[in-house]
């Protein structure tokens, strides 16, 4: 699948390739680097320039804003301009789910490029917990801007080699740190409207920043049909976002799974529990049904059935939307284009 003309290397972290990629990142240079929750491509948040490849490289709209990464809740303010109430509410979210895979939106300052924010007055924040991700923060001494290393639209990574199977050829190096222990994007959280809301739900579920806030009212996620060539506020509602190129068709109950025996069908369950007879194109996301598990191998799975095979179409089981299930079937949902989500 590779393309260009890029040697595109895999490093290993030693403590030379870490000093490396923060050097060519602090000269403008792009580069894919693990997260907790997918890899991400890398740049210098303050540099147009390296701001401009990564959109390029990912073939990515310029109505797509970027989530800018920095080490700490001190350096993230520094990107917003609030007022005393909304500084404290931050903080009370960022001492309790960061370091971690939790995205602020506040209002911008004014001299936060537009290229990040695709003109809008709010920017997007993270405090990422990958060790590695940190050092190359702490190294550099940037914020770094990093949306998921993969082509828009695609599948979004969870292993070094999964950025270099569709982007190979388009960047010089990916930093391997092995398999991202989240395995979705970022919760993202819009603080700059009243209530805040969730735009795009991950690990971090509504329930869990409710419980840390409790006198402040959370909007749920919005999930209506949008139309896609309107600038979403967040991409994760596109109603088409995350997909493999197979047909994907989810299934909510076992009853509703259509076919049973056909060879170049693959069907993905949530668990192995319960299931007696298992063919060979059948394959599951957790032993146990784990929501955790599920995350981890949900992006993974399905891109090497994807990949790796050559299914005419996958059906998926999808999970009720609750807790964590609503950011695995959200993902389902725009994976397999549908407009809304499931029970
Ligand atoms: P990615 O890292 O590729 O998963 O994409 C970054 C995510 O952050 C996208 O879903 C963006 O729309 C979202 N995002 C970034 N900036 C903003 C913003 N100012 N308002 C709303 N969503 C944003
Ligand atoms: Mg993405």
């Amino acid at each position: 699948m590779s393309s260009g003309t890029i040697e595109t290397a895999i490093l290993s972290p030693t403590q030379e390739n870490l000093d490396w990629l923060a050097d060519w990142i602090r000269k403008g240079g792009v580069a894919a680097l693990p997260t907790e929750t997918v890899y991400g491509l890398a740049a210098d948040a303050l540099n147009t320039g390296a701001l401009r490849q990564i959109f390029e490289i990912k073939r990515r709209p310029l109505y797509d804003p970027l989530i800018v990464h920095v080490e700490n809740g001190e350096k993230l303010l520094e990107w917003a301009e609030i007022n005393e109430d909304l500084r404290r509410t931050v903080l009370t979210l960022i001492e309790r789910f960061s370091p971690g895979p939790l995205t602020y939106v506040l209002p911008k300052k004014s001299w936060v490029p537009e290229l990040l924010t695709a003109g809008r007055p709010t920017l997007a924040l993270r405090i990422p917990a990958h060790p590695l991700f940190r050092e190359i923060l702490r190294r550099s001494s940037l914020a770094l801007a990093a949306p998921s290393a993969n082509p828009f639209g695609y599948l979004s990574p969870t292993l070094a080699r999964h950025v270099r199977e569709s982007l190979g050829g388009k960047l010089h190096y990916i930093l391997d740190g092995g398999d991202c222990t989240v395995g979705l994007e970022s919760t993202i959280l819009d603080l700059s409207r009243s209530p805040m809301r969730i735009l795009r739900p991950g690990k971090i579920t509504r329930e869990e920043i409710q419980s840390v806030l409790p006198d402040k009212e959370i909007a749920g996620y919005i999930h209506e049909e949008l139309d896609d060539t309107v600038s979403p506020m967040a991409p994760g509602m596109l109603r088409r976002h995350y997909s493999p190129r197979t047909p994907l068709c989810l299934f909510f109950k076992m009853e509703e799974l259509p076919l049973a025996k056909e060879e170049n069908v693959a069907r993905v369950f949530l668990s192995r529990k319960d299931r007696e007879e298992v063919l060979g194109n059948d394959f599951f996301l957790s032993e146990e049904g784990d929501g955790m598990q599920v995350a981890k191998r949900l992006f993974s799975l399905l891109r090497e059935l994807d990949t790796s095979h050559s299914y005419e179409k996958i059906y998926c089981q999808c999970p009720p939307s609750h807790g964590l299930g609503t950011a695995i079937a959200d993902r389902l949902c725009r994976a397999a284009g549908l407009p809304k989500k499931g029970p």
